[in-house]
C-alpha cells in the first residue's frame, strides 16, 4: 500500500481526531459553513475549552460582513464603511469591455469616466479603486522621477497609514516641501519652479491649522508654470450642490468642490467615491484630457482598476447626481433632512421607548469638515447600553457621553425606526 501524501490542503478525516469534526458539527446552528466550524473546534479543543466552542462560533459569526444601524450620527463613519449605498446587481453579463456600437472590444476606462467628467465640469476622466490609488496613480504617471511641490502645511495623513510623503515615495515621485508649516506663499513654489514636474495641493481635510497662517489658493498656484494637481479627498462635486432642492446646506461652506477647483485652474483633481459624493468606495481623476490618458495607460491604472460591481454603483450614483434627484442618495438625504422631522421622530420614539428624546450634534464625518456639526436630534437614556445594542442581530452603533447612551437619528434610515424601537424599549427594560 502507497503511503497518503505527506501535505495535503485538506485535511482528510484521518488526520483530524474525531471529536473535533462531531464538536463542528454540534454547532451547526450558527449558521457558518463546516469548514470555518472545524477551525473553530480545532480551536476551542487546543485552548482546552470544547464547553466553549458555541460561543467562539458566534463571535466568529459576528466578524462577518453585516448590515448595521448607524444611530452615532457621523454620516460617513469609518468604521461603519462611510456612505450608506445600495446598488441593484444581478448575475449578468455586462459590456464591461465590450462597445455595443462596433461589437469590438471597448474600454471600461469610458463608461463611468464620462459621467464623472460631466458630473464635475471635466475635459475628461477615470475611476480607480480609492483617492488613495488616485493619488499614487497620477503621480507615478505624471512625475515619476521628477520633483512635486506639496506646501509643508499639506503633507498630511489620512486615518488608516495614507500619509503623503510615504504615497509620494512609492510613486517613484520626489517630494519638494515648500514653505513652512503654518505659512506657505506662491513666491515658495515660484522659487523651484525649474525642478518640479507638478505642483500637488493636497485638501486639509481632517485638520486645521489656525492663528498666524497663510497659504496659496488653487487659482494662485494654477499661475506656477507646471500642471496643478489638487487631492481635495472629499468629492463633493460642485459647491451649489445643484442636485439639492434647495441651497447648498452651511456647513457644507469651506469644502473645495471639485467643478470650482477645475474652474480655478488645477489640471486634476481627486477625490474619494464614498465620501461627500455618497457612493461605494473608489477614487476620481478628473481634469485634462492628456494628462486623465496618461494616468490610463500607465501600467499601475491595470492594478489600481475597478470591476463592474464598483463600475455598476457608481454610473448608477452618476446617473442620480446627473438628473437632479439629490433625496435619491442616502448620504445627501440624511444630511439634509429638516431637524424638525428628526425630532417628531425622536418624540415618537421616546413615548414608545420610554428614553428621553434630545437635541443632539450630528457631523459629516469620514475625516472630512472637521469640527463641523450638524443640528440633529435623537433619543438617550440614563445607563450605558451600547454593548446589548451592538451585540443586537442588526446591530444598532450607538454613542456615549458621560454616561447617557445617545441614539442620533440623522444617520438612521426611516425604515429601521421600527426596529430601533423594539431594542431601545427591550434595552431599558
Ligand atoms: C480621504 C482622503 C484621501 C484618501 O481617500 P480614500 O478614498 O480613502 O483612499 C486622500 N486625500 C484626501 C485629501 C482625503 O481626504
Amino acid at each position: 500500500m502507497s503511503e497518503p501524501p505527506l501535505a495535503s490542503n485538506t485535511p482528510s478525516q484521518r488526520d483530524r481526531p474525531p471529536s473535533v469534526d462531531r464538536l463542528a458539527r454540534s454547532l451547526a446552528s450558527s449558521g457558518l459553513p463546516h469548514p470555518v466550524l472545524v477551525e473553530v473546534a480545532r480551536s476551542a479543543i487546543a485552548a482546552n475549552r470544547a464547553d466553549h466552542a458555541a460561543d467562539m462560533a458566534e463571535q466568529r459569526a459576528r466578524r462577518l460582513l453585516t448590515p448595521v444601524i448607524n444611530a452615532t450620527g457621523v454620516l460617513l463613519h469609518t468604521n461603519l464603511g462611510r456612505a450608506p449605498f445600495g446598488h441593484e446587481s444581478t448575475a449578468s453579463y455586462t459590456n464591461l469591455e465590450l462597445s455595443l456600437a462596433s461589437g469590438k472590444r471597448g474600454s471600461r476606462w469610458n463608461l463611468v469616466g464620462e459621467l464623472a467628467a460631466t458630473a464635475c465640469g471635466a475635459d475628461a476622466a477615470i475611476v480607480v479603486n480609492n483617492c488613495a490609488g488616485a493619488v499614487l496613480l497620477s503621480l507615478a504617471a505624471l512625475a515619476a522621477g521628477e520633483g512635486v511641490a506639496v506646501s509643508r502645511g499639506d503633507l498630511v495623513e489620512i486615518g488608516g497609514g495614507f500619509r503623503i510623503p510615504d504615497v509620494m515615495r512609492q510613486s517613484g515621485a520626489q517630494l519638494v516641501e515648500v514653505g513652512t508649516t503654518n505659512r506657505t506663499r506662491l513666491s515658495d513654489f515660484q522659487q523651484v519652479q525649474d525642478d518640479i514636474a507638478l505642483v500637488m495641493d493636497v485638501h486639509r481635510s481632517n485638520y486645521r491649522i489656525e492663528g498666524f497662517t497663510e497659504s496659496v489658493s488653487v487659482d494662485q498656484l494654477a499661475t506656477v508654470d507646471v500642471p496643478l494637481i489638487a487631492d481635495i479627498g472629499s468629492g463633493l462635486l460642485d459647491a451649489t450642490c445643484p442636485w439639492l432642492e434647495g441651497p447648498p446646506p452651511p456647513w457644507l461652506r469651506d469644502e473645495p468642490a471639485a467643478r470650482q477647483t477645475l474652474e480655478a485652474g488645477a489640471d486634476l483633481v481627486l477625490f474619494s467615491g464614498d465620501k461627500l459624493l455618497g457612493g461605494p468606495q473608489a477614487g476620481i481623476i478628473a481634469g485634462r484630457a492628456d494628462l486623465v490618458e496618461r494616468c490610463r495607460t500607465h501600467p499601475l491604472a491595470r492594478a489600481l482598476r475597478p470591476g463592474s460591481l464598483v463600475t455598476g454603483a457608481l454610473q448608477a450614483l452618476l446617473l442620480t447626481y446627473l438628473e437632479r434627484r439629490g433625496n435619491d442618495i442616502p448620504f445627501w438625504r440624511m444630511a439634509t433632512t429638516p431637524v424638525e422631522q428628526l425630532e417628531e421622530r425622536a418624540r415618537g420614539l421616546a413615548s414608545e421607548t420610554g428614553w428621553e428624546w434630545v437635541q443632539t450634534e450630528a457631523t459629516p464625518g469620514g475625516g472630512t469638515l472637521p469640527g463641523v456639526t450638524i443640528p440633529s436630534c435623537g433619543v438617550a437614556t440614563d445607563a450605558n447600553v451600547i454593548a446589548p445594542l451592538r451585540a443586537r442581530m442588526r446591530p444598532i452603533i450607538g454613542r456615549v457621553e458621560e454616561g447617557r447612551t445617545i441614539i442620533d437619528l440623522r444617520t438612521v434610515d426611516p425604515a429601521d425606526d421600527e426596529t430601533l424601537a423594539e431594542a431601545l424599549a427591550e434595552s431599558s427594560r
